[in-house]
């Protein structure tokens, strides 16, 4: 079992040999830009200012290692936002909504394009995306986000039919699927320390161990970590779902756990089953589960929705093997009864952050301009996260462009959960309708109303597809 928090961070450390050390702040320091948070958000914002003004004295500080956050342990989905072309058209309206499209489907390729210019062996294979129905309910569940996509001119996803796409996802429990080329699955710890030491040889500072303990708001505004302060023009906050720690937050970012689960070496058996390259499959229940392969021929599978923490105090809470590990083995050996057997060589969590739009958002302290921040990928941010480090630097920068005018980019979204203690005590109720709800759709029963109803109530970011 892992000894890092995921069995992909254990294996990127293996490979990784000669990293430059980033020892913890000493002392007091001074830098054009602060950035706190060394997951991709961090590094992406930090690269893009480097690229866009290379002599910024950048430094970045991280409480533990870059990548020890969900980018170490999440399914390495790399995706675009075709499934949430409904939301973003709710949000931005259609035209911005194919803009955003379109630039989240390029961003794919251009993540490809940085890894191999810059040498990042993050194993990414662009072999597309499976999104298969597996319970009557699910059945033609992509039917409004395609004709919504169709109707602006977008195509990104391709119709199957049953055996083709059971052949295809090497399972017998798939119904039906539309199949979403261009995108793919990589190595997400290997792609977060790639980016580390990319962001090194650009110059920026970097110090692991180096814990922000409190943020002070002002002009300049100073981060206090335990052995230093740093003053810095602008504060960037790549937090993610520990973000959901400041008041500020709480009602706009709900943390939640997810369970990741990695099997031993199969390569010859997954090839007799079909999965033969880097696709990834998920089924369309809210609390989707997922699978991919890896590189030399393992299968990661995954299952959203697991538990809360009060108050969105993260910490360390998540830091062990997965919780449900019985119960997603279940699923697993359900979904691939061939691996019914098979060793299983992981088993981890990690923070999934959700928020009440469905859709990430960035923005500046309204009380503090100079310090900005930006996450919520609510179980999507592989590739998104790039797009926010685009927005992130050019909001730092103060440049009117493309990125700082996305809609995404003009702070905390309206809509709010409700206050402690209704968030959490609510986000069980309706975890656990959902639950019920869903198996008695995977049983062919009607769900109970009362689950249904109050299976409504969760984020809508729930109801697209996310890859969790
Ligand atoms: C189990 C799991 C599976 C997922 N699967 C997918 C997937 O397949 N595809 C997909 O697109 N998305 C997926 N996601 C979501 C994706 O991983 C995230 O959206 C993305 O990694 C967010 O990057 P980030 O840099 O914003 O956050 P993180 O990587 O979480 O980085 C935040 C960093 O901030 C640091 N930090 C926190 N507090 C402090 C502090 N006070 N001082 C200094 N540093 C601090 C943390 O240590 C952490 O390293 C998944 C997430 C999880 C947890």
């Amino acid at each position: 079992m892992a000894k890092e928090p995921s069995w992909w961070l254990d294996d990127a450390f293996e490979s990784e040999t000669n990293a430059a050390p980033c020892p913890p702040l000493e002392g007091d320091a001074r830098a054009d830009i602060c950035i706190v948070g060394g997951g991709y958000t961090g590094l992406w914002t930090a690269l893009r200012l480097k690229e866009l003004e290379p002599s910024l004295d950048i430094l970045l500080i991280e409480a533990k290692y870059c990548g020890y956050g969900a980018s170490g342990r999440n399914g390495g989905v790399l995706l675009d936002w075709a499934t949430k072309f409904a939301i973003l058209a709710q949000y931005c309206g259609t035209q911005e909504a194919v803009r955003l499209h379109r630039l989240a489907r390029d961003n794919v390729a251009e993540i490809e394009t940085f890894c191999a210019g810059n040498g990042i062996d993050c194993e990414l294979r662009r072999d597309g995306w499976l999104w298969t129905s597996n319970n009557a309910a699910q059945d033609d569940v992509w039917r409004p986000t395609l004709d919504l996509l169709d109707k602006a001119g977008e195509h990104p996803f391709v119709e199957m039919g049953t055996a083709e796409a059971q052949a295809r996802a090497g399972s017998p429990v798939v119904r039906g699927a539309v199949f979403e080329p261009g995108v793919g699955t990589l190595q997400p710890a290997k792609l977060a320390r790639g980016l580390r030491r990319v962001a090194l040889t650009k110059g920026v500072r970097i110090h692991e161990g180096t814990r922000m303990t409190r943020l002070e708001r002002g002009s300049p505004p100073r981060v206090h970590t335990p052995n230093g302060i740093i003053t810095a023009k602008r504060v960037i906050l790549g937090l993610n779902a520990w973000a959901a720690e400041m008041p500020r937050f709480r009602r706009t970012i709900l943390p939640l756990a997810s369970d990741q689960l990695m099997t031993a070496r199969i390569p010859e058996l997954l090839a007799k089953i079909g999965m033969r390259d880097g696709m990834f499959f998920s089924d369309s229940r809210l609390l989707v589960f997922g699978g991919r392969t890896t590189k030399d021929g393992r299968l990661n599978f995954s299952k959203g929705g697991g538990d809360f923490v009060f108050r969105g105090q993260v910490g360390a809470v998540w830091d062990e093997p997965a919780r449900r590990e019985r119960e997603v083995t279940d699923l697993l050996h359900k979904v691939y009864p061939a691996l019914r057997g098979v060793k299983l060589e992981g088993s981890w969590r990690g923070p999934v952050t959700r928020t009440p739009t469905g859709l990430p958002f960035f923005g500046a302290f309204e009380d503090c301009p100079d310090i900005l921040y930006g996450h919520g990928y609510c179980g999507n941010g592989v590739g998104p996260s790039r797009i926010g480090g685009r927005i992130l630097a050019s909001l730092a920068l103060e440049r009117k462009d493309e990125w700082s005018s996305i809609p995404l980019a003009q702070g905390q979204p309206d809509k709010r959960f409700p206050p402690e203690p209704f968030r959490y005590v609510g986000a069980y109720m309706v975890r656990g309708a959902v639950v019920r709800k869903e198996a008695a759709e995977d049983a062919g029963r009607k769900p109970n109303p009362v689950d249904t109803l109050l299976a409504g109530f969760a984020p809508t970011s729930l109801v697209p597809v996310n890859t969790e």
